[in-house]
């Protein structure tokens, strides 16, 4: 048996880490930023893409896919675009290695210089718009609702596995529509289905909200995004949704012909959840004894372990097993049965525990004979014996229970660290003593948004859509505020 995590009160990174690792998540490469992605991590992505995928399609976009390598002057033709992503580009310069004549290995071939320089895609309005330009002509090619699912590289300085990493996978969004109006109701359309896959699949309680002109993406004329609290008390920013405005149309020269035959500029939006959102998950709810996974996102949401002396035991307790698998199945419940005898009871306990599975049955000889079962939950650690007979049917309304549970916790626990405050003194107060969300006034401005990042590493994660109207003054400059809005410090 390993030993313990580090617990989260001790150091909540590392813990971070090492839960990760031992939950067999996700694991470091040889080349920094980079990670591996385990079976058991990978499986709880392809659950979140899975759900995500189907309220795309049920919104009316189709998945396509666009290529790895942009042209270097595809990048420069939006201005603010490159200026944004200048800075954390991967670019390919040659073709070809060969052999080095000095010595062992190859060298790159200095013979095959590319012409044009690619940078691997960091986001692909470009590559994308490009493309557009040859399929919209006129209004009756829009709306072009459009998703791709891949990979793309920021070469991120500070990185840490999920959360920032420099390659990392996630699905990109990018529509077309002929009216600025359409635009933008598509942008907040796909924050409230990211919204709502954050809440009702990873019971994790979101925050929505305008990004600051500062934190607006590179290109966006808005920045929507989705905020959420960790149990450190750090913000994560957990999906972002732009109304791009006709910017990349300008750029790309994307016109159409409308209903009267004036030809105009195409209006777009493009949306993005990454595998950060893994991290969002583990950090949220997970705790000293490991994984606590939601039971919608859970690749194994039940296990069932033997509790036997000898095989004629063993064999009563597999035919009982084998009914109960059948139900819990029919009901749509992925159930794993370890009747592995390669480790005791105990192990597989703690093993599952770390792995977040959300409900666990024990059954023994004499639960057979009194017609019981142990069921344990991960959430709350919590046991009971309850009658075998209608199993299948507790244990879904468990799950339920589980995953409403969840969320709950999360919730209280973002009420619990929210905090108002009207001076600068209480906000440097909170944030040194609690951290959390910061309810605040402030005047409007980059320049105090600007001083107040310098000065306690806390930024503005956004202005809430459901912020109230309310006259206040800016904690920082004093200067007259209509409305609070949610500073924290944030991964
Ligand atoms: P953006 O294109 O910058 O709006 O980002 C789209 C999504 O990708 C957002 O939900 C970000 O949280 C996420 N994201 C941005 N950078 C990274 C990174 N280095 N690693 C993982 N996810 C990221």
């Amino acid at each position: 048996m390993s030993k313990a995590l580090p617990t989260r009160s001790e150091n909540y990174s590392e813990w971070y880490n090492e839960l990760v690792k031992r939950a067999d998540l996700a694991e470091n490469s040889a080349v920094r930023g980079c990670m591996v992605i385990k079976p058991y991590g990978y499986s709880i992505w392809e659950k979140m893409q899975r759900a995500l995928d189907d309220m795309f399609k049920e919104t009316g976009h189709t998945n396509a896919y666009f290529p790895l390598f942009i042209p270097k002057s595809y990048l420069s033709k939006e201005a603010s675009h490159v200026e944004g992503f200048a800075k954390e580009c991967a670019v390919v310069t040659h073709y070809r290695l060969k052999n080095d004549p000095d010595g062992k290995g190859v060298i790159v071939d200095p013979d095959a210089k590319l012409e044009e320089e690619l940078i691997v895609r960091p986001t692909s309005e470009t590559v994308i718009w490009s493309t557009y330009k040859n399929w919209i002509q006129s209004y009756r090619d829009l709306p072009l609702l459009i998703n791709q699912w891949a990979n793309v590289v920021r070469w991120e300085m500070r990185t840490r596995l999920f959360l920032r990493t420099a390659e990392f996978l996630w699905q990109e969004g990018h529509t077309a529509h002929s009216t600025s109006a359409e635009a933008i109701a598509e942008t907040k359309q796909m924050l409230e289905v990211y919204a709502e896959f954050a809440e009702q699949w990873m019971a994790l309680p979101v925050v929505k909200g305008i990004k600051t002109a500062n934190e607006r993406f590179a290109g966006a004329e808005d920045t929507y995004c989705i905020e959420a609290l960790m149990q450190d008390g750090k913000a994560l920013q957990a999906g972002t949704s732009h109304f791009l405005g006709q910017n990349f149309a300008k750029a790309f020269d994307v016109k159409f012909q409308d209903k009267e035959g004036k030809l105009e500029h195409v209006w777009g939006t493009s949306w993005g959840v990454s595998t950060r959102l893994m991290g969002a998950l583990i950090m949220a709810h997970s705790d000293d004894s490991g994984l606590v996974l939601p039971p919608k996102l859970a690749p194994i949401q039940v296990v069932i372990v033997p509790i036997y002396k000898n095989e004629e035991q063993l064999a009563a307790i597999t035919e009982k097993v084998n009914e109960i698998r059948k139900e819990l199945k029919t009901l749509g419940i992925s159930v794993k049965f370890d009747d592995s005898d390669a480790y005791k009871p105990g192990y597989k306990f703690a093993e599952y525990e770390l792995k977040g599975v959300p409900v666990r049955l024990a059954i023994g000889a004499r639960d057979l004979e009194n017609g019981t079962v142990e069921v344990a939950r991960r959430d709350t650690k919590t046991k009971e014996t309850v009658a075998l007979e209608g199993i299948a049917g507790f244990v879904r309304d468990l799950l339920d229970n589980i995953q409403q549970a969840i969320y709950d916790k999360a919730f209280a626990f973002r009420e619990e660290n929210t905090t108002k405050v009207d001076s600068f003194e209480e906000f440097n107060k909170v944030l040194d003593s609690k951290g959390g969300f910061i309810l605040a006034h402030w005047d409007g401005t980059s320049e105090t948004e600007e001083k107040i990042k310098e000065e306690t590493k806390a930024t503005i994660r956004c202005v809430p859509l459901n912020a109230t109207e309310e006259s206040g003054v800016c904690i920082y400059s004093g200067k007259p505020s209509t409305k609070r809005v949610v500073f924290a410090r944030a991964y």
